[in-house]
């Protein structure tokens, strides 16, 4: 893994807000990223606030116009714009690979409704902003999504959009779109063995044919035992998911990677998944 180069996005707006579903989730950061920021190829970025006008690029105005007059706005904001810088970077080779910290914003919210903690879109406005920006490239974004809650909001805004690859691990089997769009049941309780190999058959050998500029990773912590959206599995889980999926960008599109935080609400498990993520981003894991 010579010569990779790892983004974190953070904004001390994250911290200290009992933000919808995650709460204060992030109050000890960016304190425990403290052993992995002294990383020579590990560079902490300021998320950015993003501008609304892309938030009106793909959603409805009233969508927009209900999001920006809430509480939390704020924070979706500085979110998207970290999500949106990241991803341009990866682009551009400033960096390999990335993990983005997100509140108020993900993936329950569709072009033209929103529920469940997360108020906008943050895969849309990242996506369409990089579309924006490089114009001639037709790019495919290979979206996994392995939050405990059906992805119903990234879904309905790339419905018919076949460069975007969605793979979500939910409670039903279903394949839709043109086989661009999957649904994988976990079951109510699962193991850690039991997620991988699925996680294998149904996003490692479908994304190797979809041949992804980048894979984007809705990761979510709340299937953990110990969380709102238990499936059962363990903190050790995360990172070997976390392994499996960077060592395809690796093979696939030069670990072109970005990992965004979604649900989840335990603080200890928090604390420890997202360090030792950074590590497995820059090549220590
Ligand atoms: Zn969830
Ligand atoms: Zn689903």
């Amino acid at each position: 893994m010579a010569n990779v180069k790892t983004g974190i996005f953070w904004n001390n707006i994250f911290k200290g807000s009992n933000w919808p579903i995650i709460g204060d989730k992030f109050i000890h950061f960016p304190e425990v990223l403290s052993e992995v920021l002294k990383f020579d190829n590990v560079v902490l970025y300021e998320s950015p606030k993003a501008p609304p006008d892309i938030l009106y690029q793909v959603h409805s105005e009233n969508l927009v116009k209900s999001f920006l007059s809430s509480w939390y706005a704020e924070g979706g904001l500085y979110t998207i714009g970290g999500f949106m810088s990241a991803l341009e970077k990866i682009w551009t080779n400033e960096i390999t690979n990335a993990l983005n910290f997100m509140v108020a914003v993900g993936h329950h919210a569709g072009k033209t409704s929103a529920w469940g903690g997360t108020y906008a879109s943050l895969t849309g406005p990242g996506i369409k902003n990089l579309r924006n920006k490089f114009p001639d490239k037709n790019f495919r974004f290979a979206i996994i999504d392995t939050d405990s809650h059906h992805a119903d909001g990234t879904r309905d805004m790339f419905l018919g959009d076949h460069d975007v690859l969605h793979v979500c691990f939910c409670d039903e089997n279903l394949a839709e779109d043109e086989n661009t769009k999957f649904c994988v049941d976990v079951g109510w309780r699962t193991s850690d063995d039991a997620y991988l190999d699925k996680v294998e058959k149904n996003f490692i050998l479908k994304v190797k044919d979809f041949k992804p500029d980048i894979i984007i990773h809705v990761l979510g912590h709340d299937t953990h035992y110990d969380d709102y959206g238990s499936r059962g599995l363990s903190e050790e889980f995360f990172l070997k998911l976390v392994k499996k999926v960077n060592k395809c960008a690796m093979e696939l599109c030069k670990g072109r990677y970005l990992i965004t935080s979604m649900g989840g609400d335990n603080i200890k498990v928090a604390d420890y998944i997202f360090p030792e993520i950074v590590k497995i981003l820059s090549g220590r894991g």
